[in-house]
């Protein structure tokens, strides 16, 4: 009898119960708005935009709605305004150019390397095309791009660059927190992230600019003095006549479910990057299929496992899909001709009207991703391997 897995990818774990007597305590006493305070109190989401900001390091903390919000927010706090270009990574998820678009932006998208970090080529010479002053850097699953390189190319293009970390929260480029290369960082706590909350995210900086103008626009109203993680007041003088308010606050429930979560993000990321790690091992030197070798320089948070079947025929592919998904494993494929699920893909997203990108392409016809939510034990991470490359063995062998 072949090994079966019966685990879901899809279940995350419970809830610490810490999380859930501190949000019991909230609906108990009824405050859940933000700046539903009593005299002296600190409300949820105060503390914990202090307790990210510590985290990370950033200056300037803010918690909103979600993370697709928070990419927003940051591109209207830079004032990115209708028909503007602005550029993002080929291989990401539709939340990114979908807030591109929602400004009436447009999103240029730049092509994709094998190790699935954006090319810097292309995006020298997508940046010096279009004028753009924008890049929305998405590390689509984690893939961190040599970011000291980034840094200094984005510099010489004059390109200010919005870190979408939804998959990097926790993880690191040499030594240096995910977040902290870009002018604003934004991250998601929605259920398949780093955190849950459901649905939640951050937007962090260390410009008291940009901040001010992310807390208004969030619905601060006149109350912004209530945020602790944020400027002086100061900061806020001029721009609160000017700033509009695109409500996206989150509240002291989701808050207070974050905090627990929030303190043990680092052993929970060490936890991933094990089941990541068991996986690669099982994986390696598997034939006709391609490990994405990660650099020394990238602490990475293994939430979510990638490998490459390069040159492979579609239908060959859909077979090794079939062939796992009959032993309880779910490979999702980029390369699928139609979107599925929550994976999509650049050429998906019409209203961008995208250019072929044939580099992108190239890759994302052989790519293959699995979720690895910590309710997976090692030992269950060990035995998807040997089912992928069983399957992927017997298919590769038989053309
Ligand atoms: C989930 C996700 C987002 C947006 O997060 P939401 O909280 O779902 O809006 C942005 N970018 C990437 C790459 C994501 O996976």
């Amino acid at each position: 009898m072949p090994e079966v897995f019966t685990g879901s990818f899809t279940q995350q774990e419970p809830i610490p119960e810490a999380a859930i007597e501190a949000a019991v305590a909230v609906m108990r006493h009824g405050r859940l708005h933000r700046y539903n305070t009593v005299p002296g109190e600190v409300g949820e989401v105060a503390a914990l935009e202090e307790e990210f900001a510590a985290v990370t390091g950033a200056r300037y903390a803010l918690a909103v709605a979600s993370g697709g919000y928070a990419l927003g927010c940051a591109l209207r706090a830079l004032g990115v305004s209708a028909g503007e270009a602005v550029l993002t990574n080929a291989f990401t998820l539709a939340p990114v150019p979908g807030a591109i678009a929602a400004l009436g932006a447009r999103p240029v998208f730049v092509e994709t390397l094998p190790d699935l970090t954006i090319d810097m080529d292309h995006l020298a010479q997508r940046a010096r095309e279009t004028g753009a002053r924008v890049l929305m850097l998405s590390h689509m699953r984690g893939h961190v791009c040599d970011m000291d390189r980034l840094v200094a190319l984005c510099a010489d293009l004059g390109l200010k660059i919005v870190e979408d970390c939804a998959h990097t929260m926790g993880a690191r480029w040499r030594g240096i927190p995910s977040g902290r290369h870009g002018v604003i960082a934004c991250y998601s706590t929605q259920t398949y992230k780093h955190l849950n909350s459901g649905e939640g995210g951050f937007l962090t900086s260390d410009d008291p600019g940009l901040m001010a103008r992310a807390i208004l626009l969030s619905g601060s109203y006149m109350l912004y003095g209530r945020h602790r993680a944020a400027p002086p007041p100061e900061a806020f003088a001029d721009l609160r006549y000017r700033t509009p308010n695109v409500s996206g606050r989150m509240d002291n429930l989701r808050a207070a479910i974050l905090r627990p979560q929030l303190a043990r993000l680092a052993d929970q990321c060490a936890d991933w990057t094990a089941r990541y790690r068991a996986v690669e091992y099982g994986l390696r030197g598997t034939p006709g299929l391609a490990l994405i070798e990660r650099p020394e320089a990238e602490a990475f948070v293994g939430s979510s496992f990638q490998f490459r079947l390069d040159g492979w025929e579609a239908d060959r592919i859909g077979e090794v899909i079939r062939r796992a998904a009959a032993r309880g494993v779910e490979l999702k494929w980029f390369g699928a001709p139609e979107p599925v699920a929550f994976t999509s893909r650049y050429d998906s997203w019409h209203y961008a009207a995208p250019e072929r990108l044939p580099g992108t392409d190239a890759v994302l016809a052989g790519l293959m991703d699995m979720r690895l939510p910590l309710t997976f034990s090692l030992g269950d991470c060990a035995l998807i391997a040997r089912i992928v490359r069983a399957e992927v063995s017997t298919v590769f062998q038989s053309g």
